[in-house]
């Protein structure tokens, strides 16, 4: 039986029901947050802005999982 990361969560920062493979928070390094959160907390730890952030996760997730060669 394979493992799946396929579980009902309720990201703490964003209160998102998500079922993606969760990201461990950088604020404690303990608490897993939504694969959303994790990538602004990274982008914000390199200095990005919140405004950038929101730029670059609508590009990231918008296109879902349909990522190959498209424009
Ligand atoms: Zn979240």
């Amino acid at each position: 039986m394979k493992e799946r990361y396929e579980r009902d969560a309720i990201c703490p920062l964003c209160g998102r029901h998500y079922t993606e493979h969760p990201a461990l928070s950088r604020t404690d390094n303990k608490t897993y947050i939504c694969p959303e959160c994790g990538t602004r907390q990274a982008l914000a730890s390199i200095g990005v802005d919140e405004q950038e952030q929101e730029e670059i996760i609508a590009t990231i997730y918008s296109h879902g999982a349909d990522l190959d060669g498209q424009e």
